[in-house]
């Protein structure tokens, strides 16, 4: 079984007080954890996250990036950029961003080229609304979504990590049944597979309200392969607590 990958997004929240005292926290009580962890903070703080992350076993996050690699574009931040900062993995297509910032399969596609073009990992979301669902159309809608990003990439695809994320359960507090999960994941899992030998090895995380509560029946199912929290992982003890499932299920295995 791969080891199971669980990613904190900060979103923007956090400052440098609080960023010390929560990594802090994190860091004073998480030991070695057989999980991979990594938390993505607000683009000011990565330098300080940087700093107080160093030989620690979580690694560095953003939580976007821009779709050049560079030029006059203001207010965009590169690839190179956020890997100056030693950032492992960057967000790309919360359902935040598509959102209020209006972004296109398309540009999520090339956003996710920009992090393989410099050696970060992009964490590639993807999930449906309410309306979607209650129309019977989740599958057909990140089955679109992930197809943008396979015909963006090619064979790069084995080197991303996908997160669902149902857009329904993000800060509601409502959360996808397992089921209901796994049986997107098997999806996503399936059309990687048509795209890539590899499609075993690509993560898949589960994200929308997972807590201290819900995560190990979450993780157990078979195509999830973490998770991708948000609100969770500004409380250093529920964080602490879904790494400790995530071990728990990978010690099962
Ligand atoms: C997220 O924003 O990626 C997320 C999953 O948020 P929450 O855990 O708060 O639902």
């Amino acid at each position: 079984m791969n080891t199971k990958l669980v990613v904190g997004n900060w979103k923007m929240n956090g400052d440098l007080t609080a960023n010390a005292a929560l990594a802090g926290s994190l860091l004073l009580a998480m030991g070695t954890p057989r999980c991979a962890v990594a938390v993505c903070a607000p683009m000011p703080y990565l330098a300080q996250m940087q700093a107080i992350l160093a030989n620690s076993p979580v690694a560095l996050g953003a939580q976007d990036v821009s779709s050049h690699a560079d030029g006059a574009f203001t207010g965009e931040i590169s690839g190179s950029m956020l890997r100056d900062f030693g950032v492992r993995y960057v967000i790309v297509g919360h359902s935040e961003r598509r959102q209020y910032h209006g972004e296109t399969d398309q540009l999520v596609a090339d956003k996710v080229k920009q992090a393989l073009a410099v050696g970060v990992t992009p964490i590639v979301c993807m999930g449906e609304t309410l309306a979607q669902r209650e129309a019977g159309a989740t599958e057909e809608v990140v089955r679109r979504q992930l197809a943008a990003v396979v015909h963006g990439n090619g064979h790069c695809i084995s080197e991303i990590v996908l997160a669902y994320e149902p857009v329904w359960a993000i800060g509601t507090g409502k959360t996808a049944s397992p089921e209901q999960a796994q049986k997107v994941h098997a999806v996503l899992r399936a059309q990687l597979r048509a795209a890539t030998d590899h499609a075993a090895g690509v993560k898949i995380l589960y994200g929308g309200s997972m807590n201290a509560g819900n995560a190990a029946q979450l993780l157990v199912q078979s195509d999830i392969d973490g998770g991708l929290i948000g609100g969770a992982s500004l409380k250093a003890q529920e964080f602490l607590a879904i790494i400790a499932a995530a071990d728990a299920v990978a010690a099962s295995a």
